[in-house]
């Protein structure tokens, strides 16, 4: 039984191209990762409990969200394993199988990043990021509540004033379908 997980794991990472099997667990990617300190299991780990198949464990884990995607450890792994590319793989299984996750408002970030993109055709439009990161969970009227977004309005309004905040909508990008039918994956 544990075996045939380990197998579906490790088959479904390797049908996404992210094969994890030539894992030899030297950690050079652990110690290369400049977030392994905020992690609750280090990169080379996560690739183990993948080969055990011991998704559970990978999707509950605080470290796919503690995780940016800057790669070091995919450019340091001497068996060309893409660890960055199984974090991003395990974030998106965790949004799709809507698992309890320890960081709900990093999360919510990285869906309303996704989201906004999506929604302009592959562009990014960071007043529409953050409209829809408030409104996730109920977050900007829970601050109303509190009184505590307050700061948060007078932050934008300063970007808005310094031109940090652009409120007109991205320049359409030239292959915006090719970029649908990626994002429709997702
Ligand atoms: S660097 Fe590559 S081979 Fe070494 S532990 Fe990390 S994933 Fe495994
Ligand atoms: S991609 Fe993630 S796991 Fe890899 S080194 Fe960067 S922060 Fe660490």
């Amino acid at each position: 039984m544990a075996q045939s997980a380990a197998f579906a794991l490790a088959e479904n990472l390797a049908a996404a191209g992210l094969a994890v099997d030539g894992c030899y667990q030297c950690r050079k990617c652990s110690n290369g990762c400049p977030l392994v300190f905020a992690m609750d299991l280090p990169p080379d780990r996560v690739i183990r409990l993948a080969l055990l198949g011991r998704e559970d464990e990978l999707l509950a884990c605080r470290t796919i969200w503690v995780c940016s995607s800057c790669e070091t450890c995919t450019t340091r792994c001497p068996n060309g394993i893409d660890i960055a590319g199984v974090m991003d793989w395990l974030k998106e299984q965790a949004v799709a199988r809507g698992a309890a996750v320890p960081e709900p408002e990093v999360r919510d970030f990285h869906c309303a990043f996704l989201g906004a993109v999506k929604l302009m055709g592959g562009r990014l439009s960071e007043p529409l990021v953050l409209a829809l990161y408030a409104l996730k969970g109920g977050r900007w009227l829970a601050k109303l509540r509190r009184s505590a977004a307050a700061g948060e309005l007078a932050t934008a309004l300063e970007l808005l004033k310094r031109r940090r905040l652009p409120l007109s909508p991205p320049r359409r990008l030239a292959g915006a379908g090719e970029v649908a039918g990626i994002l429709r994956r997702w």
